[in-house]
């Protein structure tokens, strides 16, 4: 997978391009990332990329021109299909449009500062807009690094083992398990039986279990679409909170 990433500080994403696992998927060339900064698509000598709002107001605004300018010359080069704004007005991110992203081969990632992107920006690249939150920082780098680390996780051989992606939070709609490792003990509170039972349906079947009681527990709003296991284990948990309820005093 290719993504180039449009950015006015380039220097942000240098160490965390080369730590860890996303930094052993661009080593081993299953991702590759570049950066292009839209200050070489600038067309004054002073390299402008940014003016004052029209209709007054706080900041600065991007420009289009060079945006513009520099998605074009990176369409040229790898037939780039789709661009996406880092933006605080964009479609949440989750996981199911991290899994649909992450089946493309190339993508353009532009990164927004100051007051933001001129709005015609949008429709000169077809461009879709992505968020990572409901909050704003002040620039688009980090929500790039955060789209760019989690599809990073889902290409083949870049997380060694795929049942660990599998089993991620949010994978399956679900959130994750806990997990636990040695010592068996710490602090008086025992790792749960099963784990060290090595009865791999078992653990399997707890896992999912906890799985679920997580996430009724604190996302019940993901709890759609599970399959008949799934509502057995909901089952079993309705009836053990019931219990518990009944011994309450
Ligand atoms: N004035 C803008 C608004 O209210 O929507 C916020 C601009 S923000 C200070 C500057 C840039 O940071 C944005 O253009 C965007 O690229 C990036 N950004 C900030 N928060 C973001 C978020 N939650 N998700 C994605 N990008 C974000």
């Amino acid at each position: 997978m290719r993504i180039d990433i449009l950015t006015l500080f380039p220097e942000i994403f240098s160490d965390p391009l080369q730590a860890s696992l996303l930094g052993k998927a661009i080593e081993e060339g299953r991702m590759t990332v570049a950066l292009t900064d839209p200050r070489d698509f600038a067309q004054d000598r002073h390299r402008r990329v940014d003016d004052a709002p029209y209709g007054g107001g706080a900041g600065m605004v991007m420009q289009c021109g060079p945006l513009v300018a520099a998605v074009e010359s990176l369409r040229t080069k790898n037939s780039l299909r789709r661009v996406i704004l880092m933006t605080p007005r964009g479609r949440r991110l989750d996981q199911a449009l991290a899994k649909e992203l992450a089946a493309e081969e190339d993508l353009v990632l532009v990164c927004g500062r100051y007051e933001g992107i001129d709005e015609r920006v949008v429709n000169a690249l077809g461009a879709e807009e992505i968020s990572i939150g409901d909050y704003v920082l002040s620039g688009g780098e980090l929500p790039a690094l955060v789209l760019v680390e989690t599809l990073s996780r889902m290409l083949p051989g870049v997380v060694g083992d795929w049942e660990s992606v599998e089993t991620d939070s949010f994978y399956d709609g679900l959130l994750g398990p806990p997990q636990y490792t040695r010592p068996p003990e710490f602090q008086g509170v025992p790792v749960p039986e099963v784990l060290l039972s090595g009865n791999h349906a078992a653990i399997r079947r707890w896992r999912r279990k906890e799985a679920l009681r997580a996430t009724r527990a604190r996302r019940p709003d993901l709890l759609v679409g599970l399959n008949d296991e799934d509502k057995k284990l909901l089952a079993e948990l309705e009836n053990e909170a019931a219990g518990d309820k009944e011994i309450a005093p």
